[in-house]
């Protein structure tokens, strides 16, 4: 028999806020441990939770983003449960009456084809304090760190709508683009700031039913996120071959065995409504106001550079993947210069050299301003595109102007036809066999004696004027060949 997958994601983000969700001690994180911490979020008995306004707008905010309906009421509930990281018995979240629901967010299938995965609700959530194991001497022990006790999260609950490690994959590459965009969490999974649990079960091929789950947590990158779902997709397939039952329980993804390993049940404590935290009413206007808060999404900003600009859709998903880079191609274009020339030198040139130096379009050398300049010389044909790829690279460790690079490295390019003529008639009395290889029809020799009169130019001459001269006095010779029979 064969088997599909049905793949449904738990996403949990922290928000950016300045304070915890029910406290004003600090969200920042890399404090020494303890530190941020007062009588609510150390959760002592009898501390009255305040709610943070930041934490229902931020958490609106990227319900909208996310297509989602705002619920007119929603409320905190009691998720009750012990654990060292939880001392007081229970997590406030929204379990009955989530913020928001019926969101989606659409991706390019496996096959080329548009895909939208729905997502079932978002509720927001505190987080739990944080375990740290370590040893004193040969004793293990665990300490508890309550700075990121109380920390606001919303937890982002998919429809069971994927199939394979790429839907998946595509659904998180999405999710942190759109909240990127909305700059309501850094969506980091190797910080902790964005934790995915996956939900897989096996079925019959063509059959709708849901069969028995088990959850996967601990993956700190996508690709691990996809590693382990197909681990999971052949495990699961090998025990219903051999007609074992799958029974509802969690896994731990272990990268270096490269497999998920089983955790422990699912536990699903009993929910009780809070009496602490009062509930949430949510205004037509308020609604509104939020909306009007929301920046312009990738999508329609792509849209736009399209109609704009001119791009390609490909070009244009790929300037608008994130919210830094987009504002830096717009800024470049502002100074007049052809949107294709900066796709092209932003995604071959300037990206892969960011990469390599570690470093991000936000803080770079290479400025909006310096980029333009340099892009603007080219464009007029003051330097070649080699000159350009040159002059980048001293940017990132100078100071200068690119046009004071360029005079001071002796980049401007040779345009001068009469001394262009002179290199070529040299470049063609010294390599007669290229020359009759022309003739003859061979298609590299032209690329070869272009290639020589760069070189003898020492990669100053405008290749196209040498390319038209070549072209040129070759025909001339034709001509003489011809009279001369
Ligand atoms: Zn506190």
């Amino acid at each position: 028999m064969e088997y599909e997958a049905v793949i449904g994601l738990e996403i949990h983000a922290e928000l950016n806020c300045a304070t915890k969700m029910f406290c004003d001690c600090s969200n920042r994180t890399g404090d020494d441990p303890n530190k941020n911490t007062c009588p609510i979020c150390l959760w002592f008995p009898g501390a009255i939770p305040r709610f943070s306004e930041e934490a229902l707008e931020k958490a609106t905010l990227t319900a909208l983003g996310l297509n989602c309906t705002i619920q007119e009421r929603s409320a905190f509930d009691q998720k009750v449960y012990y654990y060292p990281d939880l001392p007081k018995g229970f997590q406030l979240s929204q379990a009955h009456l989530p913020l928001a629901r019926n969101g989606w967010l659409d991706i390019i299938g496996e096959h080329g084809q548009p895909k939208r995965l729905r997502i079932h609700k978002i509720h927001m959530e505190e987080d739990v304090a944080k375990l740290v194991h370590e040893t004193e001497g040969r004793t293990s022990i665990s300490l508890v760190d309550f700075n990121r006790a109380g920390v606001p999260l919303v937890e982002i609950v998919t429809e069971p709508d994927m199939r394979s490690p790429h839907d998946a994959m595509e659904f998180i590459r999405a999710l942190r683009t759109q909240i990127r965009y909305i700059g309501t969490s850094e969506c980091s999974m190797e910080s902790g700031t964005m934790r995915i649990d996956a939900n897989i079960s096996l079925r019959p091929k063509g059959t709708d039913q849901l069969n028995t789950k088990v959850e996967v947590k601990n993956m700190n990158s996508i690709r691990h996120l996809g590693d382990a779902i197909t681990y999971e997709i052949n495990r699961q397939t090998a025990s219903l071959r051999v007609g074992e039952i799958i029974v509802l329980h969690t896994r731990l993804w272990d990268p270096e065995k490269r497999a998920t390993v089983p955790m422990r049940g699912k536990f699903e404590g009993p929910c009780v409504p809070d009496p602490s935290v009062p509930q949430i009413a949510i205004t037509e206007a308020w609604k509104k106001e939020m909306h009007s808060r929301l920046p312009e999404m990738p999508s329609q900003k792509a849209d736009r550079f399209i109609k704009h600009y001119a791009l390609t859709p490909e070009e244009a998903v790929m300037m608008s993947a994130e919210r830094d880079l987009s504002e830096y191609f717009e800024a470049v274009v502002r100074h007049q210069i052809s949107s294709r020339t900066v796709t092209h030198w932003i995604a071959t040139q300037l990206l892969p050299a960011l990469k390599e130096r570690n470093q991000n379009i936000t803080d770079t050398p290479v400025t909006s301003l310096r980029f333009s300049e340099l892009l603007a010389m080219l464009e007029r044909n003051e330097i070649n595109a080699n000159a350009a790829r040159e002059v980048l690279d001293y940017l990132f460790d100078s100071d200068k102007s690119p046009a004071d690079l360029v005079e001071h490295h002796g980049f401007r390019q040779v345009s001068d036809t009469t001394q262009l003529a002179g290199l070529v008639d040299t470049v063609l009395a010294e390599n007669p066999s290229a020359v009759s290889d022309f003739h003859k029809g061979v298609a590299k020799a032209m690329g070869f004696l272009i290639g020589q009169a760069m070189q003898a130019s020492k990669g100053k001459a405008n290749p196209k004027l040498i390319r038209e001269i070549l072209t040129r006095k070759l025909d001339e010779d034709k001509i003489i060949d011809r009279n001369l029979h």
